[in-house]
């Protein structure tokens, strides 16, 4: 049985619903995913999905390829569900199917576009992340400046041999990554550039071993002229992919080739790393990615609606940069949804639908972080049991932890000295002053623990 046929569409269409109505929100869909994402992302991505047949709660869907399925898989297929749940909520999941239908031309050109040059080391670029497309503003310009001169440059740059990207989640190293290669593959194509995640690196370097081909795959990545290892903080713990990355490492940058590196935190902070690799990793330029300001996050919205071609009052953007701090991958979605929302009930976008629609969201960005929490998140941090938060034992590797906690006490939470000071043991409120003022004046000298503390605060909020 043909899949493709329409009149077999017909007879999986869910019952509840007529087949012309699949089709109206198969069509529905469509201009929600277009509006969404853009022309761009459309046409490469999600125009290439057909609507085949919906029923048992279950719509199904096909491409034409393995490589456009799994991209939609990865990115757009919660979104997909989630809007056709809105028009039918009978349905719970989304199969996409690859249908080599005649008549789908893929655009070879296209195709190779949104690949690269080195196709079997390299995970595919998402259109939207180019240079473009990416806001500067204070927390990122470093950042910025670091992998336009690297996309821009012919060789390898000695002072910035890697660049290390490192910031919280959803602050845009993916998308600086990614900005690279396409500069590269479009412009200077001569570079040979491959992106991958360093779990893909893991999984390429594990295959390779299983089917005894690692002299190829030592070979594919030392011909590589610009690698990209996003993620690095996965090989944490994983001892033989450090191994194996540190040789390929050492093998490029011995060669003058460039390697991008990114990762959620420091070089000096990523533990279960081997120090000569952390200490390596430190080697070139260390850039990191700031929380985002107000400015940055209202900027980033200017530019998505401008991108998106329609028009939201100025009132509301404000807003959302006003009030969803975490991170932009979660901005992003917050206007994605009020949008979507919006032309779903036919509703003016306003402050009111806008907090409407976010309720939830706005409540986990007020999120009031508590001392528990605090504890519990520096005692894993720095590997040391919840007990020796509030014990009294001095020991150096003890107490600074302790001092850590106090500190994030002090600035995240609204309890006072007194509280704070009976959450750690029942200690006196000077105790609890004086590990605010020693951790204040160390971060100003002791860049390791600067870092280690800001990636606290992050993961805490
Ligand atoms: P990370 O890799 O740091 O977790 P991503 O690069 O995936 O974050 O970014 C998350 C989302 O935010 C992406 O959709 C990305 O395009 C967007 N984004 C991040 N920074 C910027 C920026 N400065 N300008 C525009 N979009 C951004
Ligand atoms: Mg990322």
């Amino acid at each position: 049985m043909s899949l493709t046929s329409p009149r077999v569409a017909n007879v999986f269409c869910n019952h509840i619903i007529a087949i012309d109505d699949c089709n109206s929100i198969w069509k529905r869909t469509q201009n929600q995913l277009r509006m969404l994402y853009g022309e761009a992302v459309f046409n490469s991505w999600i125009g290439f999905l057909k609507f085949i047949s919906s029923g048992n709660g279950e719509i199904l869907l096909s491409v034409p390829t393995k490589f456009i399925k799994e991209w939609i898989s990865i990115h757009y297929a919660d979104k997909i569900l989630s809007l056709w749940q809105s028009e039918d909520d009978t349905i719970h999941s989304l199969d996409i199917r690859v249908i080599k239908e005649e008549g789908i031309i893929v655009d070879k050109k296209d195709y190779k576009n949104i690949t690269n040059n080195c196709d079997n080391l390299s995970s595919p670029l998402d259109p939207r992340f180019t240079f473009d497309n990416f806001v500067v503003g204070k927390p990122n310009e470093l950042a910025f400046a670091a992998a336009k001169r690297i996309a821009e440059s012919s060789t390898s740059i000695a002072g910035s041999n890697p660049l290390f990207l490192y910031g919280g989640v959803g602050l845009g190293k993916t998308h600086l990554m990614h900005a690279i290669a396409w500069y590269i593959v479009n412009i200077s194509s001569k570079r040979k550039v491959a992106y991958l995640s360093a779990e893909k690196f893991m999984y390429q370097y594990i295959t390779a071993l299983r089917n005894k081909d690692i002299m190829v795959f030592k070979e594919q990545f030392r011909s590589i002229d610009v690698l990209m290892i996003d993620d690095v903080q996965f090989i944490s713990g994983k001892d033989s992919t450090q191994e194996e990355f540190f040789h390929t490492f050492n093998a490029l940058i011995d060669q003058n080739k460039q390697l991008v590196i990114s990762a959620d935190r420091s070089p000096s902070s990523l533990n279960g790393v081997e120090d000569r690799i952390k200490s390596r990793l430190g080697w070139g330029l260390v850039a990191d990615i700031n929380e985002t300001t107000f400015e940055l996050r209202l900027g980033i919205l200017q530019s998505k609606v401008e991108n998106m071609g329609i028009d939201i009052p100025s009132k509301v953007l404000e807003f959302l940069a006003k009030n969803i701090k975490s991170n932009i991958r979660e901005l992003e979605g917050a206007l994605n949804k009020v949008v979507a929302h919006s032309s779903l009930n036919g509703k003016n976008v306003t402050v009111e639908l806008a907090r409407d629609t976010l309720s939830d969201l706005l409540r986990s960005n007020y999120k009031v972080v508590s001392i528990d929490e605090i504890q519990k998140k520096v005692a894993e941090f720095f590997k040391i049991k919840l007990s020796d938060i509030y014990s009294t034992k001095r020991t150096r590797n003890l107490s600074r932890p302790r001092q850590v906690a106090m500190y994030l006490a002090k600035i995240l939470t609204q309890k006072s000295l007194p509280d704070i000071g009976r959450s750690f043991g029942g200690r006196d409120h000077t105790t609890i002053i004086h590990a605010v003022k020693q951790i204040e004046n160390l971060i100003k000298v002791d860049a390791d623990l600067a870092n280690d503390v800001n990636s606290l605060i992050k993961m805490l909020r």
